[in-house]
């Protein structure tokens, strides 16, 4: 590429300077290369004649900030997901809602999710584009056996998952995290994930945020982009 060097009109060569806006695009788990495991609270939610938003916060936690709650100290490594469910009575009660004791079973139940094609085969495509790739995942070290076996792990330059690092999304360390491990600016990485409060988090690290809605629209968001 040249330009004119300002101070004195003489034509410079720029050189080694990517022409790409990016360098990494990082994919969560799931709802983005698997469907939701939150579909499958509707289930229980219904079972239970209480609201989504009711049930999901009863066994998942508050959304929007991460803390004690079983679930969340389980996704950090600090408890085992086998402990969860006895876990759960205090904010069952706190909510109204009576639990059968097998909801978190259900969630987990790795047989009724099906992975999104369109966005795991973009993943191989983005690498012989020169894009590195990741996975930001708030997972359970007891899911990694499950985990390994439904997506070829190798595709991943770099794979976080909370239960290893012992933070969680939204929490900034877990981005921050991410980020050292590209040794990359946070603003040469895209995200893409179907949680508000973690694209929110990952904003704050200065990441640019794809919010998958539809692993469709999500492809064809991130290949404009990309393309931009
Ligand atoms: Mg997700």
């Amino acid at each position: 590429m040249n330009a004119v060097c300002p101070l004195h009109g003489a034509p410079t060569r720029v050189i080694g300077v990517s022409a790409k806006r990016f360098d990494a695009v990082v994919f969560d788990f799931g709802g983005v290369l698997i469907t939701p495991i939150t579909n499958k609270v509707q289930r229980v939610a219904e079972r239970a004649g209480v609201e989504v938003e009711t049930m999901l916060a009863v066994l998942m936690g508050p959304r929007h900030e991460s803390g004690d709650h079983p679930w969340h100290r389980a996704e950090r490594g600090e408890m085992r997901v086998a402990d969860i469910q006895g876990l759960l009575g205090p904010y069952a009660a706190a909510a109204g809602v009576e639990l059968v004791g097998d909801e978190v079973d259900v969630l987990l139940d790795a047989t009724t999710y099906d992975k999104n094609m369109v966005l795991i085969e973009r993943i191989e495509s983005l690498r012989s584009e020169g894009y590195r790739t990741g996975l930001l995942t708030n997972s359970f070290a007891e899911f990694r056996p499950t985990l390994a076996k439904d997506l070829d792990l190798t595709m991943f330059d770099v794979f976080v998952d909370s239960s290893e690092v012992g933070s969680r999304k939204p929490e900034p360390s877990v981005y921050a995290t991410t980020t050292s491990r590209f040794g990359v600016h946070p603003s040469r990485i895209v995200y893409l994930d179907d949680f508000v409060q973690n694209i929110i988090g990952a904003e704050r690290e200065g990441w640019h945020t794809i919010h998958v809605t539809s692993p469709v629209a999500a492809r064809t968001e991130l290949d404009a982009l990309l393309t931009a």
